[in-house]
């Protein structure tokens, strides 16, 4: 089906990660001219490895699941937070309300998850171009009129009816147009390495993600299982704790702080280091907006939430999910507005909000999990399902009702 005009797309995607491979696949799957343009060559390294349950009906929507169980990906069946003082809690097993293979998920490289779901739009019928870098989106009164692209030395201008921004954190569009807002409570940076040889616990532990926090619990540490005995470690922490004093090396500061985490330093005393540190700052934030007239924001590109639930590419997954619907409605019925292309606004942000508002109670130095779950057990199912990502329902936020109590939340 094209509904474009002679020489143009029906959807041009800016950006060809999990958020911009979803849009992409679902769209050409159904008839839509589609191209994906991307800036880097594939296979490229991303941070973002462990993915939440729910990520599992898009990923049967997309055609990906067997692609994935072939894999040699870690499963995750549980997430496990640990005390600064090195205290393992009770692991939060996502299988135990639920055993179905639904409730498990994976730890995926992203170098090569990324190319699987690229490849993935690609088998759905999307054009994908590789090294082409988006300079900006060209508007004509207001509505959304294609891209002006650099490809090598020469830029181009393509023409599409939808231009999706999935440009992760570059979020072009939100920028282009002004309208990205930071959310000054989270703003937080990360340093990360890989490692091999880390301490792995066993059986149905194998695999989870493990949250440590620092002593000051101002910041946390990841640990996260990934292929050949790899494992992914990161410290998220106030920019200013991260990238002042100890020379400015972000290597010793990651490797000072991991020496003062009991928790972490025996998990890595028999590893060994692999590659260089990374380094990343300033999120999270979002847009004011999801769409407007022909042009539609999904994933990172849209709005990003501090990493301490994995949340990222499930929510870049869902978000192409629901954008690619609208689109679709949208070129069926000839109408780009923004009304119509934005028709799943409100059910992304509240599923958003809930995350969010998880997040603040894990940062809140006075609240504990532990001490929340005792006072009130009939909440702890509330909580396992917002960490699967189950986020998509109201009945699930009842408890911010009570939680609300005990933590400073934040408004929608
Ligand atoms: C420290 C940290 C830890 C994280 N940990 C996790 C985790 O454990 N689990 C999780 O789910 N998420 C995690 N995330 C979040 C996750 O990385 C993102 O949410 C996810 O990658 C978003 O997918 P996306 O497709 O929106 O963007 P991306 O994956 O960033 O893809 C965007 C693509 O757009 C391309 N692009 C950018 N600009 C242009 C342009 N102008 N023209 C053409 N192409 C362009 C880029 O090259 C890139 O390939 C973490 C993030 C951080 C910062």
């Amino acid at each position: 089906m094209s509904t474009s005009g002679k020489d143009g797309y029906d959807c041009v995607i800016i950006g060809g990660g999990p958020a911009g491979a979803t849009v992409g696949a679902l769209l050409a799957s159904r008839g839509h001219r589609t191209l994906i343009l991307e800036r880097e060559h594939f296979p490229r390294p991303h941070i973002g490895e462990s993915l939440m349950p729910q990520t599992y009906s898009t990923f049967k929507r997309l055609g990906m699941l067997d692609k994935i169980r072939a894999s040699d990906f870690p499963r995750k069946e549980s997430v496990q937070f640990v005390s600064a003082g090195g205290k393992d809690s009770q692991p939060y097993y996502f299988t135990d309300r639920d055993p179905g293979e639904w409730s498990t998920t994976w730890q995926v490289p992203r170098d090569r998850f990324d190319q699987m779901m690229l490849d993935n739009a690609r088998d759905h019928g999307a054009e994908v171009r590789y090294g082409v870098r988006v300079e900006k989106v060209i508007f004509e009164a207001d509505c959304a009129k294609g891209v002006t692209v650099l490809d090598g030395a020469a830029t181009c201008d393509i023409h599409a009816s939808v231009v999706v921004d999935a440009s992760g954190t570059a979020a072009l569009l939100s920028r282009q147009l002004g309208i990205r807002e930071p959310e000054p409570r989270l703003q937080n940076g990360a340093i990360y390495a890989y490692y091999k040889g880390a301490r792995r616990d066993s059986g149905r532990n194998a695999g989870a993600t493990i949250i440590i926090h620092t002593q000051d619990r101002k910041g946390w540490f990841w640990f996260i299982p990934l292929p050949d005995d790899t494992t992914s470690v990161g410290l998220v922490a106030p920019p200013a704790d991260l990238f002042s004093g100890r020379g400015n090396d972000p290597l010793v500061t990651l490797e000072t702080e991991i020496a003062k985490c009991p928790g972490m330093k025996r998990r890595l005393a028999q590893a060994r280091r692999v590659g260089q540190a990374y380094v990343t700052s300033d999120f999270s934030y979002r847009a004011t907006r999801t769409a407007g007239h022909g042009w539609v924001l999904v994933g990172d590109a849209f709005s990003f939430l501090d990493p301490v639930y994995s949340s990222g590419v499930f929510l870049a997954l869902k978000s192409g999910e629901f954008a690619a619907d609208a689109i679709h409605d949208a070129l069926v019925a000839g109408d780009m507005s923004g009304k119509r292309l934005g028709a799943f606004e409100r059910k992304l942000t509240s599923g958003m909000h809930l995350m969010r508002q998880l997040v603040y109670a894990f940062y809140d130095t006075s609240f504990s999990f532990g001490r929340f779950a005792r006072e009130y057990p009939q909440y702890q199912d509330h909580i396992v399902r917002l960490l699967i990502g189950d986020v998509f329902n109201d009945e699930v936020g009842e408890v911010f009702g009570v939680m609300g109590d005990w933590v400073d939340l934040p408004p929608p």
